[in-house]
């Protein structure tokens, strides 16, 4: 990996190129990491390794659906990089799953390992599939069937899967189960995520939500607002929105928008989210909630707010709706929520953003607590946890805000930056393996 002649620029494609991709998440992904690259200075060989995933796996999952029939869904997972650790990164079961999402959701996972120093690699997998409206039978047979076909990817030291969009902690269990009984014998730190009862961290169901909170009372202290009062907006009421929202609401931040994808909730004198929770836990979805007006999800986006919290899925903030964006501060509780277009008009308006792979990285830090009390047998209790990963959160934070002020760069370029920097060190220091 000496360094030679070739500049990372001259590598890197024309900017016309990612614009005709805006919504392409792959496209997204490697927009933010050319800039970063070439503002680090990057070796162009590292440039052209980090740029390709290590491995990536397609799989055919073959089921038996409930009235006899079969189906065949298709499955992946990419491992992006892996010289800091194993794997690491979500399964997502949907039906826009493609490989370009996956590939671009591993390499986020790199980058977000990195941003707050734990010691794995990226990856990610996907099903293409409706779970909604598959049977629990199904969802299992589909689950154990996926960690079957990708089982030689899997293991505590290789490849460690976790919870991502429409996967839970029943998720995780099957998959622990299959490939435990493939091993003949119990390995709970194969994935993360799992319930409580069997290897599961205290903490780990609440720790997106609770990060996202943490780095935006940090964001908020540094722009000098006040947390009580702030005004907060959320999009996604799933497990990383719906966190977010109680938890900035218990800081004494005023909650003025949630929603899901059955509707928008507004409410100007404060949405009480324990009750909206409880309507979500009896009616599945925030459609019909009484105590709020109907908004639509364009409205809720351009609402006036110190926060507002994307927590849903990718390219919600876009070039066509940035504009009309009018929060202080941006909290990415999801993955890729805005397009590389939409950070030049939000950086022109000095919107201060919260780059996903520091926003969201709660939930794979305690994944990690997970892996390690997995490993050593010895559990921590919850407070442990939190004020663990509390320390991660806000050093985290400050190092990308250092980082952004040293180079006079977004918050999101610098998250980047940091990231690139700490798994370029690592592929120095190890060398290539020839
Ligand atoms: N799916 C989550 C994410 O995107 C968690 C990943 C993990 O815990 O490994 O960060």
């Amino acid at each position: 990996m000496s360094t030679h002649s070739t500049h990372v620029s001259q590598l890197i494609r024309p900017e016309k190129d990612t614009f005709l991709h805006e919504e392409n998440p792959y496209e997204a992904m490697m927009s933010r990491f050319d800039v970063a690259a070439e503002k680090l200075g990057l070796d162009p060989g590292l440039y052209k390794i980090l740029r390709h995933p290590e491995k990536e796996l397609t799989v055919a999952v073959p089921i038996q659906r409930d009235n006899g029939d079969i189906e065949v869904y298709t499955g992946y997972r990419v491992l992006h990089n892996t010289s800091r650790g194993p794997g690491k990164g979500g399964i997502r079961f949907d039906l826009n799953v493609t490989l370009d999402e996956v590939r671009a959701l591993a390499a986020w996972m790199t980058w977000k390992c990195a941003v707050v120093n734990i010691p794995f690699g990226g990856a990610k997998g996907g099903v293409i599939c409706e779970p909604t409206t598959m049977s629990t039978g199904e969802l299992e047979r589909l689950t154990r069937r996926y960690t079957a076909a990708i089982i030689d990817l899997l293991g505590p030291d290789s490849d460690v899967p976790a919870p991502d969009v429409n996967t839970n902690e029943r998720v995780m269990a099957w998959i622990m189960d299959t490939y435990s009984m493939h091993k003949r014998h119990t390995v709970t730190a194969v994935v993360t995520g799992k319930p409580v009862e069997m290897g599961g961290s205290l903490g780990r169901r609440e720790a997106t939500g609770r990060g996202c909170m943490m780095v935006t009372r940090e964001a908020l202290r540094k722009l000098g607002l006040p947390i009580v009062g702030a005004r907060v907006v959320v999009q996604g009421f799933g497990n990383v929105g719906s966190v977010t929202a109680n938890l900035l609401a218990r800081e004494g931040a005023r909650v003025l928008a949630v929603s899901d994808k059955s509707a928008a909730i507004y409410n100007p004198a404060g949405l009480d989210i324990e009750d909206a929770l409880k309507w979500v836990r009896e009616h599945r979805y925030l459609d019909g909630y009484p105590r709020a007006e109907r908004i639509t999800n364009e409205e809720l986006l351009a609402l006036e707010c110190e926060v507002l919290v994307p927590a849903a899925l990718e390219n919600v903030i876009t070039s066509r709706n940035a504009g009309s964006v009018r929060a202080r501060i941006i909290c990415e509780g999801a993955n890729g929520p805005t397009t590389a277009n939409a950070d030049r008009i939000l950086e022109e308006k000095g919107v201060f953003v919260i780059p996903d792979i520091l926003a969201n990285a709660g939930g794979v830090t305690v994944s990690y607590f997970e892996w390690v009390l997995d490993r050593g047998g010895y559990f921590w209790d919850e407070e442990n946890v939190n004020d663990r990963l509390g320390k991660i959160m806000v050093r985290a934070f400050e190092e990308v805000a250092t980082m952004a002020q040293r180079h006079e760069v977004s918050m999101r370029q610098a998250a980047y930056m940091l990231a690139i920097e700490r798994v370029a060190a690592v592929h120095r220091l190890r060398g290539l393996y020839a």
